[in-house]
């Protein structure tokens, strides 16, 4: 059932826009995408996912409750070949797929070309335009036989790509024995600086051909496509937005915050809590009875995301650090029951000292209840594109906490470019180290990073001030007439098939 478009008539005919989504699963990626195909829907447009059925299962129930409100929005679900792939079979139904099998994953959505072309020839209204994470790079072909356009979509600020483009476009790294040593960034006015650790480019520096000749599958599927979706707004970083623009030589639609999707809407608590993951482990009633009872702003929330965990010594650590903080407390601790036993024990015992204070949450949290209340006042967190952006949005300041990939690059923009974060002085990467390092931080590096974003200092209270000045400016981008208002409009406009538009094979 194809709901408003179809009411209006459009739908069947030939002046609907229809978009093609076709995401990654991982968490970080599906929830931006999903958002974002659900916004085009409210313009009018119909909306496609594309999804292996163990994709399909995280968002469902999002998909299904905006098709209630008469989205035009569908799953179309297509089975991973196993055999073919030499994925493990059910290697893709756990929190993230295993970083061993991720070539066999990619190898098996790659397959997904013929079956997903074949279903889409056959649907009404024929696809307008195909918008595929970048990591999915075979979606150029695809769109090439629909003969239709192809946008990339990745949840990153231009900043962060506009660093990592102009790394790899002026080879700043050649010549660098040492990945922990710093390179400026080249290019950029501001003097950014990182290491080869920190921003390798994506799939680049793993020391195996098969990555190497994918790394550059990806960047020319990138460089090739016709424009580029963001989860950014264009009054968060226009230089940075206008600098990826014309580095890239394409059209750079910035439609974020995209989580405003759920705020704009009278979305139950219940379906925003199950955003992303089947449900919420704590009741977020509770949870919202938890944070009325505390004062406005004296709540700091602490999260690493959907693949980030501290390994045991530092649960410990960061736990001492915010009890000896002195702050309330929301800690999401993603796997607790994968911890040793001293470990679960430890997280008991703190529960109990603070009990009324800190809350910890063992499992998937409703982020974005959580930050929308009044009583938070701060984010720990490990600096994932969306946390980051949904803290702006927030109008909160943070601790940046990055573990890896993007996340150095988005610690930079929070406290170097927005002046909104206090770092833990992170420098390498925490995961996915070809040897693994272990890096603690301390609990008093904790407690005194978390004293300082929610304390009383002067700078304490302008980064406040500066991360309640980006939330007004993040709604105003939402709102009708707003830049990523406007964004979402031209992009459905522009993706409208008109009159001599290509149909389904001629
Ligand atoms: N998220 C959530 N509950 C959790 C953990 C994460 O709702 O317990 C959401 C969060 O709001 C964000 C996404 O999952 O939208 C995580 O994306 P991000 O880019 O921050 O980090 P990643 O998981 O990719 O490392």
């Amino acid at each position: 059932t194809l709901g408003r478009a179809d009411a209006e008539g459009d739908a069947g005919g030939a002046k609907a826009a229809h978009f093609v989504f076709v995401p990654l699963r991982e968490q970080g990626h599906l929830i931006p995408a999903v958002d974002t195909a659900l916004l085009l829907a409210t313009h009018g447009a119909v909306c496609t996912i594309v999804a292996p059925p163990s994709t399909a299962a995280l968002v469902r129930r999002t998909v299904e409750a905006a098709e209630r409100t008469g989205l035009a929005v569908r799953l179309a679900e297509f089975p991973l070949d196993y055999a073919e792939s030499g994925l493990p079979e059910g290697a893709d139904t756990g929190d993230s797929v295993p970083a061993i099998y991720m070539e066999n994953y990619y190898r098996a959505m790659a397959l997904l070309r013929a079956p997903v072309e074949l279903y889409l020839r056959a649907t009404a209204p024929y696809p307008t335009c195909v918008v595929s994470d970048f990591v999915h790079p075979w979606t150029k072909e695809l769109a090439a036989s629909l003969g239709v356009p192809r946008l990339t979509f990745f949840s990153m600020c231009a900043f962060g790509l506009l660093c990592q483009h102009n790394l790899e476009r002026f080879n700043a790294y050649d010549g660098v024995e040492d990945p922990n040593e710093p390179v400026v960034v080249p290019g950029l006015e501001k003097t950014v600086v990182v290491t080869r650790a920190q921003a390798p480019g994506f799939f680049r520096g793993i020391p195996i051909p098969w990555w190497e000749e994918f790394a550059d599958y990806v960047e020319r599927a990138r460089a090739e496509a016709d424009g580029v979706i963001l989860n950014t707004f264009l009054d968060l970083e226009p230089e940075y937005v206008a600098a990826y623009a014309a580095a890239r030589n394409m059209k750079v639609w910035t439609v974020g915050p995209v989580a405003t999707y759920h705020q704009s809407r009278t979305t139950l608590a219940s379906t925003l809590a199950s955003r992303g993951l089947r449900t919420s482990v704590v009741d977020p009633d509770e949870c919202r009875l938890w944070l009325d009872g505390k004062a406005p702003r004296s709540v700091v929330y602490v999260s690493f995301g959907s693949i980030s965990q501290a390994v045991p010594k530092q649960a410990v650590e960061l736990g001492l650090g915010l009890e000896a903080s002195g702050h309330p407390f929301i800690w999401v601790v993603r796997n607790a029951d994968e911890y040793d036993e001293a470990t679960r024990g430890f997280l008991r015992e703190l529960e109990a000292r603070v009990a009324g204070r800190g809350l910890v949450v063992r499992g998937w949290a409703p982020q974005l209840l959580i930050l929308s209340h009044d009583a938070v006042g701060g984010f720990v967190t490990h600096c994932g594109w969306n946390s980051t952006l949904e803290a702006v949005a927030a109008g909160l300041p943070v601790v940046t906490w990055p573990h890896f990939s993007d996340q150095f690059l988005n610690e930079k923009m929070a406290v170097e470019v927005l002046g909104i974060g206090v770092s833990v002085g992170v420098t390498e990467p925490l995961m996915f180290q070809a040897v693994q390092k272990e890096i603690v931080v301390g609990r008093d590096v904790v407690e005194a990073a978390v004293r300082s974003v929610m304390g009383a200092g002067e700078d304490a209270e302008e980064r406040r001030r500066r991360a309640r000045a980006l939330a007004a400016k993040a709604q105003r981008a939402a709102q009708i007439g707003g830049s990523s208002h406007v964004s979402l409009q031209d992009l459905v406009k522009r993706f409208t098939a008109g009159p001599g538009a290509r149909g389904p094979a001629a």
